[in-house]
Order: structure tokens, then C-alpha cells, then sequence
């Protein structure tokens, strides 16, 4: 698998400026002693695997780099240092080989909304700089006023045309103000050298749908769920989700809903600073909280059981809860890839029984919500059965069976798959099972495939 990547990274067609680019970083002292080495074409091999010796090697350097700086060693970690020590803060895309930013300084979908309502000026994404923009747009004490509504400023501190650019870089800017600012390019140490993808915010969007914004979070709903087929009583989280959001803190997930835990009424409180630098993985609290909070209810989703309960007592620091991370969010991609072959093959229904679409008929109201603990005293719940609960629930399966069709078109679909006889033979056995409509032992032979693809996972531990 890993070299598959490596190499698949390397045959990749590099625009010349990324080439130019990867030689200027090597080169520079501020990397001096982090691995690489160089193919036969004697370009250098830019992508390692996190859990591969090299990448261990890498992590270990950007550790010493955490400690040197006074960055604590924790989720989110590697994506400060790798911003911290970049020499230019300016990163070159491996597509189309343009410049962008590794800071906060790029105004996202949001805020271009707002620009535009504010300012009457559409604003190309990653076309300019928040400064740039304040340069050419703010000339008057009234633009100012502007600009704090953009920004939701409410501070009694005196802005001024004098000082905004300074308190936009302290207040947004240095504190990866991801709610309303975006980097040029997203953080992945340690498996590419400078510690970010390759692509730059200008290709990402086409190689990554999920990051899309959809208009369900007009609903205060949460797309991952139905993106990642998660189970929990979603209504619930969704409500108590939107009561962080109106006090501008993210809902953090203590299992996050990409590597398949539960969509759980149950958050930390974190900034939307915080929450960006997490990037969807765990850290060592995270795991042993959610060990605790299994003994009274389900944490994990139940095709992720399996990998879960295989390897959630060998983390004992945050580099294995790390690569905990890395190998669950690797087996939803196969849970996925599963899922959508069996839409494929035209057994959609069997599927269904692994939705929640109950929780729709149900709404709450919480009491005394304590924002700075995330908990609350009491909750109310109602019951609903209108019409827009049978929306809510036809849209639902139509996202959920979306996303698996969206998978079917991947064309990496057949490079990232496991590559594991057995668990091809476990499959096959299942679909016969499937067309001969025994589906109670289609979905007991799905378990023993998803129970192979987690002994593959320890295998790779
Ligand atoms: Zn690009």
C-alpha cells in the first residue's frame, strides 16, 4: 500500500515550479536533518507514509521541532510547526505550480459572501490576501464598520485605518481563524516533506469533494454523518452542535465522525482555531474518554467496531493514538468502497437497514447549556411527524447512497483498495449471499469481511 502511494505521488506530473520549489525547500536549513531521498529520475521522493520507517524517521524530526519551538506535542501540533519554520510561508502547488500562503490569510466561502453583501465586490477565492484586500478596499472610517461585520468584530478597541491590518493578523490571521479565514494549502505531516499537501487550495477542491460545504449546514445539520454512514441519535447532536455554533465555538468530537465514530450529543468545547488544527485526529485524552464512555454507550459505528475494539487498548501515547487515527480513517475508506460496490451491484436496500433515519421523528430542547464545559442540566425531547421529517429523511438516504455513488466514480477507487485475497474471498461469498436474498447471512458475512479488513489493520500496527 505505502509504496503504491509513494510512487504513485512521484509519477504524478509536477509542474516545474513545484519541482523548483521541492529543490529551494530540501536545500534550506530550516529542514536541515529531515529525511529524503531521490528516485532514479533523480527527483526527490516528496511523500513518505506517516507509519513507514522514513516516516517515522520524519516524525521524529518534526517532534524535535515541536520541542525547540515550545509547540506541545498534541493533535493539531504538526500543523503549527509546519506553518512556523516555513521559510517563505509561501507554498508552491504541485498542479498548477501557483503560489499561495501556508497562513490564515485568505477569505473563505463565507466571508467572500459577506464581502460581496458588504462591500458589493466579488472576491475570486485565493485571488488575494485578506491584507491586499483591506488595502485596496477599506478608505474610509464607514468601510471599517464594514469590515467588523464581516468579521463579527465586537471589541470596544479602537480600529483604525492605521491598525486593522495589525489586529486582523493578531486576532484572525495568528490564530488560524478557520471560521472565517482559510489557508492556500492544508496541513499533512509528516508524509510530505514540508509538511503540506501537495496540491495547493487553488487544485484541492477537485480532489477533495468532501470538504465541500453543502446546503445542509443551512439545516444546522452535520453532512459527515450521512458522508460517513455514522451512527448516533444525530438529531440530537445536531441541535446541541448549532448551540456551540451560536457562541462561535466548534463542537469538537471526541471520536471524530471521519474516522467512523458516533455522531454523539456529547462535544469539547474547542475555537474554531483549535478545532482546524486538530485535522480529524485523536489525541491520547480522546481515546482513553471514548474507553470510558463505551462502558455506557456505543461510541464507535458498527462497521468500524471491529478495528476499533482489535486495537483500542494497544494506545498508550499520542504517537499511537495518531496511528490509530490514520488506520480507522483508512478502514472507512474500505467500509465505503464496500458499501458502494454493494449499490453498485444493485442491493441499495440491503444497505438501508444501516441508516438511522428514526431519529428524524424527534427534536430537543436543552436547559442551562454551559458553553465553556459543552454540558447542559436538563433536555426536552419532542415529537415531531410533519412533513419536513419525511424530507429530512428522504434527503437522508439521498445524500447517504450519493456519497457511494461518488465513490463508484473515484477513480482511485481500485488503487486504494486493500489488496487482500481474503478479504476478496470473504466479499465474494457475501454478494452470492446477497443474490440468493439471504440477506440475514449477507449481513453476517459483511461483519466477517469487516473483521478481516481489521485484522489487515493490525497486521500494518
Ligand atoms: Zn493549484
Amino acid at each position: 500500500m505505502k509504496e503504491l502511494k509513494e510512487a504513485a505521488d512521484n509519477k504524478r506530473q509536477w509542474n516545474f515550479n513545484f519541482i523548483k520549489y521541492t529543490e529551494f525547500i530540501v536545500a534550506h536549513p530550516n529542514y536541515k536533518g529531515l529525511f529524503y531521498e531521490r528516485g532514479n529520475d533523480g527527483k526527490i521522493k516528496w511523500v513518505v507514509t506517516g507509519k513507514s520507517d522514513k516516516g517515522q524517521e520524519r516524525r521524529k524530526w518534526w517532534d524535535e521541532q515541536c520541542k525547540k519551538y515550545g509547540i506541545k506535542i498534541e493533535a493539531g501540533a504538526y500543523a503549527k510547526i509546519a506553518a512556523k519554520i516555513h521559510p517563505t510561508k509561501k507554498h508552491t502547488c504541485q498542479i498548477c505550480g501557483k503560489e499561495l500562503s501556508v497562513e490564515y490569510i485568505y477569505p473563505n466561502k463565507r466571508t467572500v459572501t459577506a464581502f460581496l453583501k458588504e462591500f458589493g465586490v466579488r472576491i475570486v477565492p485565493f485571488s488575494k490576501d485578506i491584507f491586499q484586500i483591506m488595502n485596496e478596499l477599506v478608505k474610509s472610517e464607514n468601510d471599517i464598520e464594514k469590515v467588523k461585520r464581516i468579521f463579527r468584530i465586537r471589541t470596544s478597541e479602537k480600529i483604525t485605518m492605521q491598525n486593522l491590518n495589525e489586529y486582523l493578523q493578531k486576532y484572525f490571521v495568528d490564530c488560524y481563524a478557520k471560521g472565517l479565514l482559510s489557508p492556500g494549502v492544508m496541513s499533512n505531516s509528516p508524509d510530505r516533506f514540508d509538511g503540506f499537501h501537495s496540491d495547493g487550495a487553488c487544485c484541492r477542491h477537485e480532489s477533495d469533494k468532501g470538504r465541500h460545504k453543502s446546503n445542509l449546514q443551512r439545516y444546522g445539520q452535520d453532512r459527515r454523518v450521512y458522508e460517513n454512514w455514522a451512527d448516533g441519535d444525530w438529531k440530537m447532536a445536531d441541535r446541541l452542535m448549532s448551540l456551540f455554533r451560536k457562541q462561535n465555538l466548534s463542537a469538537d468530537h471526541i471520536g471524530p465522525i471521519s474516522l467512523a465514530f458516533c455522531h454523539r450529543p456529547k462535544f469539547h468545547p474547542l475555537t474554531k482555531a483549535e478545532n482546524s488544527a486538530k485535522n480529524n485526529r485523536m489525541s491520547l485524552s480522546d481515546v482513553k474518554l471514548l474507553l470510558t464512555d463505551e462502558k455506557t454507550e456505543q461510541v464507535v459505528s458498527w462497521h468500524s467496531k471491529f478495528i476499533w475494539d482489535k486495537l483500542k487498548n494497544k494506545v498508550s501515547n499520542v504517537i499511537e493514538a495518531v496511528k490509530l487515527s490514520d488506520l480507522m480513517r483508512k478502514n472507512l475508506h474500505h467500509v465505503l468502497i464496500i458499501f458502494s460496490m454493494i449499490e453498485e451491484k444493485g442491493f441499495g436496500e440491503f444497505l438501508e437497514q444501516f441508516l438511522n433515519p428514526e431519529y428524524s421523528f424527534f427534536d430537543y430542547k436543552f436547559e442551562g447549556f454551559d458553553p465553556t464545559t459543552g454540558t447542559y442540566k436538563s433536555v426536552q425531547q419532542i415529537k415531531k411527524t410533519g412533513k419536513n421529517q419525511q424530507n429530512n429523511i428522504k434527503r437522508y438516504y439521498r445524500i447517504s447512497f450519493d456519497v457511494l455513488k461518488e465513490y463508484k466514480e473515484k477513480e482511485n477507487r481500485k488503487n486504494k483498495i486493500w489488496n487482500h485475497k481474503e478479504v476478496d474471498t470473504a466479499l465474494e461469498k457475501m454478494f452470492e449471499l446477497l443474490k440468493s436474498r439471504k440477506n440475514e447471512d449477507a449481513k453476517n458475512q459483511l461483519e466477517f469481511v469487516f473483521q478481516k479488513l481489521a485484522d489487515l489493520a493490525e497486521s500494518n500496527w
